[in-house]
Parts: structure tokens; C-alpha cells; sequence
């Protein structure tokens, strides 16, 4: 039987060995590496492949694949966006991810992507209120405390210097839960009885709760000037947590716009409503906040570049940690031509 070759074993990173990993590294560290991986992704945005992900709708939920490539590099990620799973004690969001080698198609790294798409958007919504929150923004409104929460919260503290966060959620468990895993970590943590109290004196707003719905978890009466959203729920079809009124009084700024004009809050508005560009304002070719009056929205709905970026970290600290497997993934046969006899030599 022919031995596998070095290039047929794929490093796997498991739940266990990402778990490792972000305590290695420590998750807030994590989190700010990630900001510059991406940062450094978007300011060459023009060079990759970019396609709205491909998305398999049910009543339920939705299943996505979500592709990008540099031209050296090909990665694609697998995610499940399922809002009434929670209530049958699973995840809403499920992912792994993959990248491949375009030279010769063959894999370079899989892996886990339900925490480091965790660890991925939270550091995504704090690089776009690097550039858009209004100037020494400390506080925030963390509105739906499930399973992103607390990645938001320290990746806010972590990047943005955000030193108070103000926690609502439509279940007092949730909240009660996000207060007890952040505590002791650097934050202010305020529990909130409605999403009202919760924005009070917050300068940022993020918005992460799960509903397949048009849902309106905040109304324009309730915003101030000069106030940044960081809207992350809202990204399927038919689910989308602001009401249309702010998206009118509100500069908009998204990740690659075929994909939000389908998914994000922006679905509400015409297809000419305009938008700018996160890359774009990253790459210094756009405008980010231009007064201290003006509400900025990230209109958040998750790109493939992130995951890209992320999945390459990754793979970069595997070199200095080796906290990965090695699967045995790729038939790779001495005679490439002779796949047939590797499998009858097998027996
Ligand atoms: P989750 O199910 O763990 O948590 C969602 C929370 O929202 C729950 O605690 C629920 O009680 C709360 N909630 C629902 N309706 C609410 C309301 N009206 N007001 C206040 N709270 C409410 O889900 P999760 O994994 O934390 O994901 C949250 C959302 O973020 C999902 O919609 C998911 O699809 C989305 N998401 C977006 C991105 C992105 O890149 N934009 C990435 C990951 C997840």
C-alpha cells in the first residue's frame, strides 16, 4: 500500500485545539490580531474573487457557503444561520471552514469556524467602529446576549476602549449569563430591563439578536446624534432588527454591497439607496464619520475576505503552536494516474 504523502495530510483544527488556541494566545490579543488580519484583507479588496454567498433558504433557517479567493490562496466557509435552534438547545450558528492551495487545489487548513466566526465578527464590528464611532466613545448597548455577546463586548473593550457595556435581552437568563462570563474582565457591566435603558448615554449600539423576522428591536425615537450602530443580526432575507426610519436618517456603510442589498438591514431600502464601503474608508479612498452629529450604521452581515483572513491566522499560529491534527483527506497516489491500483492495494 503507498504511503500518503506529506501534502495528502490536511492540518484539522477541532473545537478542542481552537479552545487551546485562543487561550494561548489570550482572546483579546486574538481578537485585535484579527483586526489588523482583516484590515490588512480589505485595504487589497480589489484583487479577490467576491461573490454574495450561496445561500439554501428554509422556514427555519438557512445553510451558507461563502467563497473567496486571493489568487494564491482559496477559502470558503460553511455556516448555518438557525434562530429557533437555541430553543432545542443548539447553536444558531454553526460553521467550519477550509483553505486550499490555488497552485494545486489541494487543502491547506480545516477547521472550526462556529468560535472563530464568534472571534471573526466581533472583531469586524470593532474595526468599522475604529473608523466610524464618534471620538472617545466608551460606552455601549449590547442588545441580544446569546452566544456573540461577550465576544462583542471584549472586542469593543479590546480595540475601541469601550470601558462600559449596557446588556438587554428579550430573555433575562441571557443577559444574566453574558454579565456572569464578563465579569472580572475589564468592562463596566450594566443589566438592562428594556432596550431603552440599555442605550441610554451608550454611544455605540450593537444590535445581535436572533429572530427570523423583520423585527424592529430599535426604533429612530429612541436614537440620539451622533450615536454608531453596529447592526449584526440582521443578515437573511426577511430577518432584520432596525426599523426603516433609521436606515433613512443614518450614513450606511457595508461589506460588499450585492451581498447586504440581499441580507442586511438595507434589504428595507431601494437598491440606489446609497452606501459606502467599509473597504473603501479602510483603504482611505472614502469618507468614514464626517461630524459628531451624523448616526453612523455598520450594516453588518459577515463577508467571506473575514473568514479568509481569519482562517490564514489561524494557520499562521499553527506553526508556533502545533495545536492541530493531521487528517488523512486527499487520495494522493505515488502514480497519480494510478488511483484505481492505491485502492485495490488497500484491501
Ligand atoms: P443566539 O441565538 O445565541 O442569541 C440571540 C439572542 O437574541 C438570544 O439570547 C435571544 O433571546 C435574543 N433576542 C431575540 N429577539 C430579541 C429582541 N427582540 N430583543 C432583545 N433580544 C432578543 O444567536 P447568536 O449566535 O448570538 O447570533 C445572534 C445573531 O447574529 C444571529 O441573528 C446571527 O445570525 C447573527 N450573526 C451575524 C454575523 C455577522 O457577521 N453579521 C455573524 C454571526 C452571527
Amino acid at each position: 500500500m503507498n504511503a500518503p504523502s506529506p501534502q495528502a495530510f490536511v492540518p484539522f483544527v477541532s473545537v478542542a485545539n481552537m479552545m487551546r488556541l485562543v487561550h494561548a494566545i489570550g482572546i483579546e490579543r486574538f481578537m485585535t490580531d484579527l483586526v489588523e488580519e482583516i484590515e490588512a484583507d480589505f485595504r487589497r479588496w480589489p484583487l479577490f474573487d467576491k461573490t454574495p454567498r450561496v445561500a439554501s433558504h428554509s422556514d427555519v433557517g438557512v445553510i451558507e457557503l461563502m467563497p473567496t479567493s486571493d489568487g494564491e490562496t482559496y477559502g470558503f466557509k460553511y455556516v448555518n444561520g438557525h434562530p429557533s435552534n437555541m430553543r432545542r438547545g443548539l447553536q444558531t450558528v454553526t460553521a467550519f471552514g477550509l483553505l486550499a492551495d490555488v497552485g494545486t487545489g489541494y487543502p491547506l487548513l480545516l477547521s472550526e469556524m462556529t468560535i472563530l466566526t464568534a472571534l471573526r465578527t466581533a472583531a469586524t464590528s470593532a474595526m468599522a467602529a475604529k473608523w466610524l464611532a464618534p471620538k472617545g466613545a466608551d460606552c455601549m448597548a449590547l442588545i441580544g446576549n446569546g452566544a456573540q455577546a461577550e465576544f462583542q463586548a471584549l472586542a469593543f473593550g479590546a480595540v475601541c476602549g469601550v470601558t462600559e457595556v449596557r446588556l438587554y435581552d428579550i430573555d433575562p437568563a441571557a443577559t444574566a449569563k453574558c454579565a456572569r462570563n464578563l465579569a472580572g474582565r475589564g468592562l463596566r457591566v450594566v443589566s438592562c430591563a428594556s432596550a431603552e435603558e440599555a442605550i441610554l448615554g451608550a454611544q455605540i449600539v450593537t444590535t445581535v439578536t436572533a429572530d427570523k423576522q423583520y423585527a424592529t428591536i430599535l426604533t429612530d425615537n429612541m436614537l440620539g446624534a451622533g450615536v454608531h450602530l453596529n447592526a449584526v443580526g440582521g443578515d437573511c432575507p426577511g430577518k432584520t432588527e432596525l426599523h426603516r426610519d433609521i436606515l433613512l436618517r443614518s450614513e450606511i456603510f457595508v461589506e460588499y454591497p450585492p451581498q447586504t442589498r440581499i441580507e442586511g438591514e438595507i434589504q428595507q431600502l431601494p437598491p440606489e439607496h446609497p452606501v459606502r464601503e467599509l473597504w473603501q474608508v479602510i483603504a482611505g479612498q472614502a469618507p468614514g464619520r464626517q461630524s459628531a452629529a451624523e448616526v453612523t450604521l455598520f450594516d453588518s452581515v459577515g463577508f467571506a475576505i473575514e473568514d479568509f483572513s481569519a482562517l490564514r491566522y489561524v494557520r499562521r499560529k499553527l506553526a508556533e503552536t502545533g495545536l492541530a491534527e493531521q487528517l488523512d483527506m486527499i487520495a494522493d497516489p505515488d502514480d497519480p494516474r494510478d488511483l484505481f491500483g492505491m485502492v485495490m492495494r488497500a484491501a
